[in-house]
């Protein structure tokens, strides 16, 4: 890697905006006005003659739920609600008064998994709407939702199924483990070797190598293609125990250099260096030239926008990155931006 200096650094404090977290959008409102007038048929016959009826048959009132199982970084509590429905045209599954999740002409039996986060009681109601909208029947429970018995990164990193081992003592690295390179259907392959290979990192980069795994699965991905993660160093180079220089967050194992992607079922990869187009104004969404870009522009504004990574700096970034994405998880300098003006060398096409 090229040097990039710590004033640049020091600048990338300053820029970037906090993306929305992750949590569920509830959805719309309840009342669908003037369907039944849309509509304006007779309901079938076994609907005119039953009451409408509706309940949550489980999990019962009082049930208890550990957080458990992992969401996109979180623990959280995934919660299997089984509803019974007599004569209703919509079920609407709410969790403390908001809206969850809607089906549509339930059959007699319904399940839907609940994603639950953070603890506490929680009620969970099921309204039963008539073709016009309105309320003709509910149920509501109350459950609890308690935290995991043990929400350590090396639990996090069983939950999601990671095969990992501790490693021994690394210097700057504060929970060293070594990661097999598979998440999910996705291998992490360092560019010069022809094959996965174990990887040395602290924990908490794991589970969101597994998040990124997730976002690469939607894209037709089966390959990450990196250029390192530990690299006891300051920005630029350096001995971060001088004490003159501010160290990499890869001195920490907390980092890793994304240099491209290879599609599933195909030999075509994805290069940063090659195929990602430089462009003035904003990298995300960016005006990609051609698939290979778009899927790279894709591939680095979700990794952003989803908050899997905090700092990602991309080709647009500076000259130390033209051929990948560097990406790491300080909280505080959430950034995805084009170049910095009087930092970045003029490259023809980048927007200063
Ligand atoms: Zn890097």
């Amino acid at each position: 890697m090229k040097r990039w200096a710590p004033l640049a650094a020091a600048l990338v404090l300053a820029c970037g905006e906090v993306s929305p977290s992750g949590l569920a959008e509830p959805e719309g409102s309840v009342a669908v006005i003037g369907r039944a007038a849309l509509d304006g048929g007779t309901p079938p016959d076994d609907a005119a003659r039953a009451e409408p009826d509706l309940a949550i048959e489980s999990p019962s009132d009082g049930a208890t739920f550990a957080r458990e199982g992992i969401d996109m970084g979180d623990w959280v509590a995934f919660v299997d609600v089984e509803l019974s429905a007599v004569a209703v045209a919509t079920v609407e599954l709410q969790v403390d008064g908001d809206p969850r999740t809607r089906i549509e002409s339930p059959g007699a039996a319904e399940t839907v998994t609940l994603t639950l986060r953070g603890n506490g009681p929680r009620t969970l109601t099921a309204l039963g709407l008539d073709e016009a909208g309105l309320e003709r029947t509910r149920d509501t429970v109350t459950i609890e939702v308690t935290p995991p018995d043990d929400g350590s990164c090396h639990a996090q990193l069983d939950a999601l199924g990671v095969e990992w081992e501790p490693a021994g003592p690394h210097q700057g690295i504060a929970d060293p483990v070594y990661v097999q390179p598979r998440f999910r259907s996705v291998s992490y392959r360092y560019v010069s070797r022809d094959e996965p290979s174990r990887m040395l990192m602290d924990c908490e980069l794991a589970p969101r190598l597994d998040q990124l795994a997730q976002v690469l699965e939607e894209l037709g991905i089966d390959e990450a293609i990196h250029i390192g993660v530990y690299n006891y160093r300051c920005i630029g180079g350096g001995d971060p125990d001088s004490g003159t220089c501010t160290p990499s967050q890869h001195a920490y194992a907390r980092a890793i250099d994304l240099w491209g992607f290879g599609l599933a079922g195909s030999d075509t990869e994805y290069v940063l260096e090659r195929d990602w187009v430089i462009t003035s104004g904003a990298t995300c969404p960016g005006t990609a030239t051609d698939e290979a870009d778009r899927v790279l522009h894709e591939i680095g504004c979700r990794m952003y926008e989803d908050g899997i990574f905090q700092t990602i700096l991309t080709p647009n970034y500076n000259d130390a990155h033209r051929n990948h994405f560097h990406v790491d998880m300080i909280e505080d300098r959430m950034f995805i931006e084009s170049s910095v003006a009087g930092v970045d060398p003029d490259v023809p096409g980048l927007g200063h």
